[in-house]
């Protein structure tokens, strides 16, 4: 079933230029990249996509690693991407994370985890809509 997911290559990813490497990740599963962008996200903008962990102690130094500067937003397009996308990517913490992974082999710690992608499809259809219906 062909899906579409939302990645964010969070900003340090673009400071360390992994882009490429990151990318190729991606394109070397036959994951196809349809959008692209770079933008500086917004308080208001973080404050919606991360409104569930509103209330964690992490949270303000999540806010300000995300706002470090800009981002590089991706729709990836491809069979169940929504989840081929999170196997590459690993699991939230690279010290957990699985070599090979994206945050296994260049996540630093639980926060500065260097990508996020949507956990389901109906997820990735409301973020994909947040940051590309404009
Ligand atoms: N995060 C954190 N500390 C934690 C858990 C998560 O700083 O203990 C950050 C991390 O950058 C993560 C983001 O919050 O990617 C969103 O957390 P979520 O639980 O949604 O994990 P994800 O879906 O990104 O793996």
């Amino acid at each position: 079933m062909t899906e579409q997911t939302l990645v964010i290559i969070k900003p340090d990813g673009l400071l360390r230029s992994l882009v490429g490497r990151i990318i190729q990740r991606f394109e070397e599963k036959q994951l196809q990249i349809s959008q692209i962008k770079k933008e500086e996200l917004s308080q208001a903008q973080l404050r919606e996509h991360y409104s569930h962990l509103a209330n964690k102690s992490f949270f303000p130094t999540l806010m300000s690693y995300m706002m470090e500067g800009p981002v590089l937003l991706m729709v990836i397009e491809g069979t169940s991407a929504v989840t081929r996308t999170r196997k590459i990517v690993g699991v939230t913490d690279p010290m957990e994370a699985e070599m090979g992974t994206l945050r296994g082999d260049f996540g630093v710690d639980k926060t500065r985890n260097l990508i996020h992608a949507s956990d389901s499809v109906e997820t990735a259809h409301e973020e994909i809509v947040r940051f590309f219906s404009k």
